[in-house]
């Protein structure tokens, strides 16, 4: 079974476990029906979008997230995290960051980060808060350095679509990346993600199959990891 770690496509593309993504809504409306038509068969990730923090509603948004944290269907907590570019200001974003990574620690579950030219606030955050839940950065497109390091201070790293392209950051850094803290994903991609996990075993020089199993043993890893811990 192929992994898709991060995706907003609610249909499979392939013989897939997606984790699929929920947004947390901005609108007061939208908060008080969201999730009604949760299947309690769907793997999920739930969380507030850098992009999506609203200035009036934040913290009806998070009471939904803590309740919603809880439920099994929920396998990660994110996508959250920062973004230099887009959404709220940054010093807002942080704070809603902070506290979902409390949330994670809360429920005892892995989060899944967006983060968008802001790798020093990142680790920052992880510097101060010192989460034991594991966290994970997806999307990731940037440069070698900062991948090393990223390493280096426990983060696992999800690549995507973009390895596809020969050139990317994610297609050179794959190939020195070290198995047990990669993942793979669609994202908003309309890629499948067979063809990220060919091309992954491909640029990696392993078996489809290993490489399917490698990356699901890290996923449960990374899930008994964060219920084995004490606060
Ligand atoms: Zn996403």
């Amino acid at each position: 079974m192929l992994l898709n770690i991060h995706t907003h496509q609610a249909e499979k593309q392939a013989d897939e476990q997606i984790i699929y993504n929920y947004i947390i809504p901005e609108v007061e409306e939208e908060l008080a029906s969201f999730t009604e038509n949760i299947n309690a068969n769907d793997w999920l990730s739930i969380g507030i979008h850098p992009w999506f923090i609203s200035e009036n509603n934040q913290k009806t948004q998070l009471e939904k997230l803590r309740q919603l944290a809880y439920n099994q269907t929920v396998k990660f907590i994110g996508e959250c995290g920062l973004d230099r570019l887009k959404g709220s200001p940054l010093p807002l974003q942080e704070e809603i960051f902070i506290k979902q990574i409390r949330i994670a620690e809360e429920v005892k579950k892995p989060i899944i980060i967006h983060c968008v030219k802001c790798f020093n606030e990142l680790l920052s955050i992880k510097k101060i808060v010192r989460p034991k839940v594991p966290m994970i950065v997806h999307g990731f497109n940037n440069n070698q350095q900062i991948a090393q390091t990223l390493l280096e201070r426990g983060f696992y790293l999800s690549l995507g679509a973009a390895i596809l392209n020969l050139d990317s950051n994610a297609a050179q850094i794959l190939k020195k990346m070290p198995l047990e803290k990669l993942f793979l994903e669609t994202d908003d991609s309309a890629i499948s993600i067979l063809e990220i996990y060919e091309r992954a075993s491909f640029l990696l020089n392993i078996p489809q199959n290993i490489l399917v199993d490698t990356i699901f043993s890290n996923y449960l890893e990374i899930s008994s990891q964060s219920i084995k811990i004490t606060q």
